[in-house]
């Protein structure tokens, strides 16, 4: 029997770390048994790739790409492609588990995986990328598949990167098969909405956890750290709900404006400045240190993981946190937060947008059937709509936090496959059992 995961204690920011003290937490409330906890801390697959390719100076570099698969308990693996200088296997590791945890909370029947590539995308010319994400695939080939693993975008990767995809699987498998990868353009088989779906599930967590502390968002005010995929959208989208937006920030630092930054200007000045917002001067410049103690009723980390941490917990003036990023803050800043009586809608809730959309985009794969802009949206709204609730009675249930009260709700699925497998298992062994009886009494 592996050895089970030693218990916790402060946390050395390695999200791994912070995964099995967030599950030791959860854990204080519901009984898992050891068998039990040692299969939901072990992920089933590990793989580490060496990618040779050649670059446009016509020189071979090799890189280290990664992929983990968690749990396949409930369904085919998912889970997104980072490509990202600073990746390291407990970071895909990590985020592979919390796949699988997110898709057991909000009910989609999917297992969790991860995968990367070590390297910064923008120092590499689009063809670069090209010859880099092929070669991933093929030395994946086996691994991915629309039954058994299927990759989505993360940081650093987008609906190009999973066109690639789709075509380097195709092309080797011989096949159509569009369900092997999600997050596409529409034209090579993408959904509806899937750009906009994990700002979309921020936003309606966002504007549920504000009513249920007795704020309108109307009256409320938010920033946003990171301005990519995730952190545009949902800026946008909370401005939409009437959300005043008084501050985002990317990797070049934080833009402020109390009186409310107009974020479709910011997303226009972006896509005309390379996808930064370097040189935004409709709002002042604040360095990103100070950008997440900011004034503001709503917090969005949607960059990176660990970003709130025990060296600015106690200076957070937010109420809420909505937690965009995976990961974003560590697990010792979590009992800092909850002091302090601040909200946080974990990670595995609030940015479940993405997988559930993501889900959709393979039913419709699968299915070779194509569902409106409005009926994605609907649907998402719903699932992220209901699995908040869900979350939120658990939490009063349990008299806990909501992180405590999603991981409680998604320990106990995973614990149920476990158990259904085990008495797979059994069944098949006793079967086999009797059959060798019956074989030897017939000799
Ligand atoms: P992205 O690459 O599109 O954007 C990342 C953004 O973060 C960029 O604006 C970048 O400049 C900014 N950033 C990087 N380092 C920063 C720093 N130190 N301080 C401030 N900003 C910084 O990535 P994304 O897809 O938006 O993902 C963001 C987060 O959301 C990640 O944690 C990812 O795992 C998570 N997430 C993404 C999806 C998805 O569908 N893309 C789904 C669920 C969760």
């Amino acid at each position: 029997m592996a050895t089970m995961p030693p218990l916790t204690s402060m946390m050395d920011n390695n999200p791994y770390s912070s995964l099995l003290s967030h599950i030791d937490s959860a854990t204080s409330y519901i009984r898992l048994t050891e068998d039990e906890r040692n299969v939901i801390t072990s992920p089933v697959k590990e793989l580490k790739v060496h990618l040779p390719v050649i670059m446009d100076s016509g020189q071979i570099e090799v890189f280290e790409g990664y992929r983990v698969i968690h749990s396949t308990n409930l369904g085919p693996s998912k889970g997104g492609i980072r490509f990202s200088m600073g990746l390291h296997l407990d970071e895909v590791r990590a985020l592979a588990s919390w796949m699988s945890l997110k898709c057991a909370v909000t009910g989609i029947p999917f297992g969790g995986a991860k995968g990367g590539i070590k390297v910064d995308p923008m120092t590499m010319s689009n063809g670069e990328l090209e010859r880099l994400t092929r070669a991933y695939v093929s030395a994946l080939e086996d691994t991915f598949g629309p039954y058994k693993d299927i990759p989505a975008p993360d940081i650093g990767t987008n609906s190009q990167v999973m066109a690639w995809i789709v075509d380097e699987y195709e092309r080797l498998k011989g096949d159509p098969s569009p369900g092997v990868v999600t997050g596409k353009p529409i034209e090579a088989g993408g959904s509806a909405e899937r750009d906009q779906a994990t700002g979309r599930g921020v936003m309606v967590s966002t504007v549920a956890a504000l009513k249920s502390i007795g704020l309108q968002p109307e009256q409320s005010t938010a920033i946003v750290q990171g301005f990519g995929n995730v952190g545009s959208v949902s800026a946008l989208l909370l401005q939409k709900q009437g959300i005043s937006v008084v501050g985002i920030s990317d990797i070049s630092g934080g833009y402020y404006n109390p009186d409310g930054i107009d974020v479709e200007d910011a997303i226009a000045y972006a896509q005309n400045n390379n996808g930064s917002l370097v040189g935004y001067s409709n709002a002042k410049y604040v360095d990103a240190d100070s950008f997440l103690t900011l004034q503001a009723d709503v917090l969005i980390p949607a960059a990176l993981e660990n970003q709130i941490t025990i060296n600015n917990a106690d200076q957070i003036k937010a109420k809420l946190i909505v937690e965009g990023a995976n990961g974003p803050t560590t697990a010792d800043a979590d009992p800092i937060l909850t002091q302090k009586g601040v909200l946080v809608v974990p990670d595995i809730l609030a940015n479940a947008g993405g997988v559930t959309v993501s889900y959709f985009e393979w039913l419709q794969n699968v299915n070779n059937y194509h569902w409106s802009e409005s009926h994605v949206n609907r649907s998402a709204e719903k699932t992220i709509q209901d699995a908040f609730e869900t979350v939120y009675q658990t939490a009063v249930e349990f008299k806990t936090n909501l992180r405590n009260a999603a991981y409680i709700l998604s320990l106990q699925k995973l614990s149920q496959a476990v158990k259904k497998e085990k008495a797979k298992s059994f069944k098949k062994r006793r079967r086999r059992r009797l059959y060798q009886k019956r074989m030897r009494l017939k000799q």
